[in-house]
This record gives C-alpha cells, structure tokens and sequence, in this order.
C-alpha cells in the first residue's frame, strides 16, 4: 500500500474548508463503507484509511498538529502511511524492516508520534497503548432516537496470540535492545530540536528475542475480525461520537485502544426530525377534512395514537403528540402530525354537479 497524505486519501486539497473535508468524507465513507463491498476485503482497509484521514483532518487541533508534522517532512521519510494501517499489519512475509521509517509506528500510532514529537502528554516511556479506532456507523433513525445495541464487526490489529504480543518464538531467549539500551526510546535531532521516538528496531519494548514469532514475524499483531456490541444512546444526531473504552486495537503487548464510533443516522420515510420533536404528515380525504374523522399515527416506538381530527381541519393544521419525541437525558420532544389534505383528482359530471350544489347552498364562488 503506498502512503498516502491523509487530503490524497480524502482527495481535498490542503486549503480544504471543514465542510469540503466533511463532504469529501461522507461521499468516500460510503463508497467504501464494507458493507457495501461485500468480499471486497480491501474495502475495510479503504474504509479505515478514509475514516482516519477525516478522524484528523475534521479536528481543527489534530489538523493543525498533522500540518506542522508534514512541514517538519515527518511524513515523507515512510514508505507506508503514517498511520495504523499502512504498517501494523505486515502483510505477505517479508519480515520487519530494518531500516528506519515511519511504517515502523504504524502500530504506534499517530497520536504517539505527535505526544514525542510535540510532548503533548509528557511520556517518558512509550506507551504500548494503541491510538483510538475510529470508525463511521450508519445506524437506523429509530436506534438514533430510542438508543439500543447494534453488533459491528470490524477488522482490526490485535496482539497476537501465539506470542501474546512479545513478538519472540516459543523457546526464544529475549536480550537487551542494542539499538536503544534497552530503554525502548531513541532519540534525534529534527527541525532543530531533539525528539524521542520509540526505538523501531524493538518495538519501544527495549528488549530483542533471538528468534521472531513466526505467525506475526515479531510485529507482535495479528490482524483479524472483532465484533463489538455497540450502546447506542437515545437521541443522537449524524456526527454524534462516543468512544468505547478499551474496545479498539492492540498494539503489541500493550492495552487495547479505544474505539470512537461516529454515528450516521439513516434518514426515516415517515419521521423527520427537528430538534427534540419528530414531524410526520398523514393525509386525510377531502370528506374527512370537512366532516371531521379519527387518523390512527404511528409513533416512533411502533404503538399507534388516535387524533380525533375535527369538522373543517384544514391542511396543514398540526397536532401534538406529547411526549412522543426523542428522549435525551431528562428531556423529551413531542410529535408533531401535520394534516395533509388529499384531494380528488377527477370528478364524474354528476359529481361536479353535486359539488355545484353545494358550492351555490355554500355561497361559495366558483
Ligand atoms: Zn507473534
Ligand atoms: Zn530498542
């Protein structure tokens, strides 16, 4: 996989507006959501590069800091992205690299990279914890606002289970990092001031085995489906975030991240929503318009309401459901039915005649 600037992977330029990169964003995430790409397995890869990208492109501060890094040409030493998904995985043999490039962070991450370079954080020792998944979910309008459980599998890095994470051989004797005494840090000079970065030759981990696992070839992930039950509170919008402790992905022997899902909820046919209350339309005849009548609505939790619409409702009149909106926290919106009148289209000549009638008795001008 060639690395890729995260505005080549969302196709923006570098002076993009927040609402280019969101647009850029939505376009992409659907196209190469894996759902949508059923035995497509690069589709996850695409998915979770796009969602990186805009998980950094989309947060003003994360964008300032990615932008500084590129002009410190942090970025252009790798031959693979910067990011998990260009190095973690090793794919197809090949072994570790040996030399000295970015890739070697994938598992790291790039929040690690900004916290050693820019020393956000103020960590001495590398910590194997990974940086947050992020991921897009589309969810149904009715989750969005009644909340509830939705599965998602994801594929992600995980430690790998033959040497839980060490990265040796079973048998192997473990010894000292040459390359960083140990300390699983190294330290150079760039742009001016030193930096320390995790020693690539161990992994941060300070230490070497003599022999490499030989199902993760001593990178110490493996990379492999994960299905995570995600809560869905009540009453959230598209770009609603929450993160889901320790749900994300292994790096190495460390803790697994976290996951943050960004939610994107699904339009409905019936509801639309308009703060805390939900709008719907149910249309009446032209005879229960002018009668009177009694609709039956559906609410958004499946029951059925009956409004008693009174003589002469006219279109557009709106009735209040209370309470029957979307629930969050300790607040509740109602629905709101709004009448919609239907009329006839066409009218026998002995309708029209009886309709004249009425009109004249009416006094009504035609
Ligand atoms: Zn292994
Ligand atoms: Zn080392």
């Amino acid at each position: 996989m060639a690395a890729k600037h995260f505005y080549q992977v969302l196709g923006v330029t570098e002076g993009a507006t927040p609402d280019e990169i969101k647009k850029a964003y939505r376009k992409l995430a659907k196209q190469h959501h894996p759902d949508a790409n059923p035995g497509n397995p690069k589709a996850s890869d695409q998915f979770k590069q796009i969602a990186e990208a805009h998980g950094v492109l989309s947060d003003p501060e994360k964008r300032k800091k990615y932008d500084q890094m590129r002009r410190l040409g942090g970025f252009d030493r790798g031959a693979r992205g910067p990011g998990r998904s260009g190095g973690a995985s090793r794919p197809g043999g090949g072994g570790p690299t040996e030399t000295f490039d970015f890739g070697d962070f994938g598992s790291m991450g790039l929040g690690d990279i900004f916290s050693s370079i820019f020393g956000k954080g103020g960590k001495k020792e590398p910590q194997p914890q990974a940086d947050p998944l992020e991921v897009a979910l589309e969810i149904p309008f009715r989750t969005a606002v009644l909340g509830g459980k939705i599965p998602v599998t994801l594929a992600m890095n995980g430690s790998c289970p033959a040497c839980a994470g060490f990265g040796a051989a079973p048998g192997a004797t473990v010894s000292q990092c040459p390359e960083c005494t140990g300390r699983g840090t190294i330290s150079f000079g760039q742009g001016g001031f030193a930096v320390n970065r995790p020693c690539p030759q161990c992994r941060g981990q300070g230490r070497i085995p003599s022999e490499k696992c030989g199902i993760c070839l001593g990178g110490g992930e493996v990379r492999s489906e994960k299905t995570v039950t995600i809560a869905v509170p009540s009453g959230i919008d598209s770009g609603t975030k929450i993160r889901v402790k320790g749900q994300g992905e292994a790096a190495g022997t460390g803790q697994a991240g976290d996951l943050v899902v960004t939610f994107d909820v699904q339009p409905d046919r019936f509801f639309t929503r308009s703060g805390l209350d939900l709008e719907c339309e149910v249309p009446v005849n032209l005879a229960q318009a002018v009668l009177g009548t009694k609709i039956k609505v559906r609410t958004v939790d499946g029951k059925k309401v009956v409004l008693t619409s009174p003589p002469g409702t006219p279109a557009g009149k709106k009735f209040r459901i209370k309470g029957m909106g979307v629930v969050k926290g300790d607040r509740k919106g109602d629905q709101l039915v709004e009448i919609a009148v239907t009329m006839p289209e066409q009218l026998t000549p002995e309708q029209q005649e009886i309709f004249k009638q009425f009109a004249d008795q009416a006094g009504l001008a035609y």
